[in-house]
């Protein structure tokens, strides 16, 4: 698309993809991004994955949202395969911001009149900024009157946060993923960077060439198994099981670490209790992985001078996906692996500011800075901040809301930049749903499949068309600027949070979200020490952060955690089987995930040319054996059916995968992978388990 030489301008941002939070900077002629090249931020230096190289242009897509769009009277609701996101006339008329913003707002505001303030909910976004999450749960909590306001951490690390705030009494990584670097070992578990966090997979091959062992425990193989010292390749969903017997393994061989667990911990005796049965031998015919290989994997964790944890959302996207998190802790306890360069436990967040969305009080039972709304003290604090009262009941969370709507409690929402239509489990249970709203208010950059529902529609901001600060994976508050002007008559998604507050009579004046970012550090002590001219002048800083000529602490909780005693707590949990088991009718275990090229609902790389044509269309991966199996050829028609439905697509074949399972990336609207998905959740973290469902593979004919 040219080079430097051409662009007329250049502006410094963030990566809007994953968590890593990559630096880089828009080369800009004519208004329009030419190209993108890394900087040398603390997390990337200077490199970029493929979506981060390429997938700048989305924003410029012929179906870009330009206008406001009111829904035609009459117009049908759902997910319609020719309805064209490019031409939404069949469906949507123009208006101007001023009716839109009145339609949306007093179709709200009508029923929270008639039905009180828990008829009403909102979708907050982890794509957005920080300052952007803060406004849209701040309108929820002050204007709607409740908190059943959520975003996607609940799809993705929200049984991670549940067992690291009961542990350890704080939801963020102990480390940054740089500390790979000082470890001797580093455990990878349900996690596939090389696919889902490219430029941190860079960190890890680097560690391991210097030295660093990697141990990757997952049902599936990954790129990364090229740098392992040992792979071990588990029973899906055995994942407690496999934990409990690392732990049997330290507490009965004596290999945990006494003093720590005297100094910083409570609860260990009961934990030695607990595992003391659950030995390899014993684990092993569940887990799938002979006895010896789980002792010395525990071996090699335990007996290391520094070792890390990484886990991503196999660990987290199961019914006992905070079990699983709490084992993880137990061993990082037991062996007093946190608090030290090259020790610590790190869960790998998925979009691009889902920590920082979280931190803002994008979550139901918290207000930001994780500080729960039950707390009479803490909702007083932001009440006098707000001026207003506050509802001290937790509010529901994305799939609770989906069920409360289909019960008819909830009858009004507001989603802004996420899409249930594609990322909520079952989907045809979620799409009811949707349809039953009596108000619906998108606000997107496309008529998504979520849109398709919606009685107004707001066109909002790409990241490259606003400012804002964004906290990645690592704990670093990054900002975003402005790079090109917005289409039409778009407009910044903090401008529409705070138009729609207006009309709910919020006495809202923010005129930049540098003044978002002052209020928030009003009520959030995460950011003492961080200021927006700070991160202007200096690109990145860490939370938390000590004083304002200090990087912040890429390590924490080396003297003391954030617990009330100070001392992070050990949760015994017992293995739990998935919701639902394999049998003969479905035989196979479905998992779904990203892909390399493309990012959640794919709403914004398949609109990107490079990424589109690298993965056009949708494919569902298997092991060789499995494609034999089958009398398949890889290109060749499949089904998939779980006990919630079939979808048809092509097949692709992966010597990676485990004999037994199949792959399904859910970016494709064509083949919907959550329409197969288990909607059971995990009780504590309310996640349900995305990444285990029975189903039954067939040979098909193209649909
Ligand atoms: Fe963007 Fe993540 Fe790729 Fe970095 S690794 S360029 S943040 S998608």
């Amino acid at each position: 698309r040219g080079d430097s030489a051409a662009a007329d301008s250049q502006v410094d941002s963030v990566c809007p993809y994953c968590g890593v939070g990559c630096q880089l900077t828009y080369h800009i002629k004519d208004d329009e991004i030419l190209h993108v090249s890394g900087r040398d931020g603390p997390s990337n230096h200077n490199r970029l994955c493929v979506k981060g190289r390429f997938g700048f242009d989305y924003p410029r897509h012929a179906s870009r949202l330009t206008r406001p769009l009111i829904r035609k009277p009459g117009a049908p609701k759902g997910v319609d395969p020719s309805f064209d996101p490019a031409d939404p006339s069949s469906h949507f008329r123009e208006a101007s911001w001023d009716e839109a913003l009145e339609v949306a707002a007093e179709g709200l505001k009508g029923l929270k009149a008639a039905h009180g303030p828990n008829a009403l909910a909102g979708f907050g976004s982890a794509k957005c900024s920080n300052e952007e999450a803060w406004l849209f749960q701040k309108l929820v909590r002050t204007g709607f009157g409740s908190n059943h306001v959520d975003h996607c951490t609940r799809l993705c690390h929200a049984s991670s946060v549940a067992a690291l705030m009961e542990c350890i009494g704080s939801g963020a990584v102990t480390a940054s993923f740089m500390q790979a670097a000082e470890a001797d070992v580093v455990i990878l578990t349900g996690c596939n960077p090389a696919v889902n966090h490219p430029v941190a997979a860079t960190f890890f091959k680097q560690a391991a060439k210097r030295g660093t062992k990697i141990i990757i425990l997952d049902p599936k193989g990954q790129a990364l198994g090229a740098y392992a010292h040992q792979t071990l390749s588990f029973t899906p969903g055995s994942d407690v099981s496999l934990f409990n017997a690392m732990l049997n393994v330290i507490v009965s061989e004596e290999l945990y670490d006494a003093d720590y667990i005297r100094e910083h911990t409570e609860g260990f005796e009961a934990l030695k209790e607990h595992v003391r049965h659950l030995t390899p031998e014993a684990m092993a015919e569940s887990c799938g992985v002979p006895a010896e290989d789980i002792r010395a994997v525990a071996r090699e964790y335990a007996t290391a001078e520094r070792a890390m944890i990484f886990w991503g959302m196999g660990i987290s996207q199961h019914v006992h996906g905070t079990d699983n998190a709490r084992c993880l802790i137990s061993l990082a306890l037991a062996c007093g692996h946190t608090g030290r360069p090259g020790t610590g436990l790190h869960p790998l967040r998925g979009q691009n500011n889902v920590q920082g969305a979280s931190d803002a009080g994008l979550i139901p039972m918290v207000l930001p800075d994780y500080q729960p709304v039950g707390d009479a003290q803490v909702r007083a604090a932001f009440e006098e901040l707000w001026n207003t009262d506050l509802d001290d009941q937790p509010g529901l969370t994305v799939v609770e809301i989906m069920d409360a709507i289909a019960a008819g409690t909830i009858k009004g929402m507001y989603i802004q930049g996420e899409n249930p239509a594609m990322s909520d489990p079952d989907l045809d249970h979620a799409r009811a749903a949707l349809a039953k709203l009596e108000h619906l208010v998108v606000q997107d950059l496309f008529v998504t499949e979520t849109a398709q529902f919606a009685d107004v529609i707001l066109p909002a901001s790409a990241w490259p068309e606003k400012d804002g600060s964004v906290t990645n994976t690592n704990r670093q508050v990054q900002l975003g600027r402005q790079a090109v002007p917005l289409p039409g008559d778009a407009r910044p998604d903090w401008w529409i949070i705070q138009e729609i507050a207006k009309r709910f009579g919020l006495p809202w004046d923010y005129a930049h979200p540098r003044e978002v970012f002052a209020e928030m550090k009003q009520g959030m002590a995460s950011l003492d020490h961080i200021s927006w001219e700070r991160l202007e002048r200096e690109a990145s800083v860490t939370y938390p952060c000590p004083a304002d000529d200090a990087p912040g602490a890429d390590v924490v909780f080396g003297d003391a955690f954030p617990t009330a005693s100070g001392r992070a707590r050990f949760s015994p949990t017992l293995p739990l089987p998935p919701d639902e088991q394999i049998d003969r009718d479905y035989p196979t275990v479905l998992t779904t995930g990203r892909q390399l090229e493309h990012w959640h609902t794919g709403s914004m790389t398949r609109r990107s040319r490079v990424l589109d044509a690298l993965e056009p269309e949708a494919a569902a991966s298997v092991a060789p054996g499995e494609l034999r199996r089958l009398g398949l050829e890889a290109g060749d028609w499949m089904q998939i059916t779980t006990r919630r439905g079939s979808i048809t697509l092509k097949v692709r074949v992966d010597p990676l995968m485990a004999e037994g399972m199949v792959f399904m990336p859910f970016c494709y609207a064509e083949a919907a992978a959550n329409m197969l998905t288990n909607p059971a959740l995990d009780p504590f973290g309310k996640i349900p388990e995305f990444k285990y469902a029975a189903c039954r593979l067939t040979a098909a004919e193209a649909p």
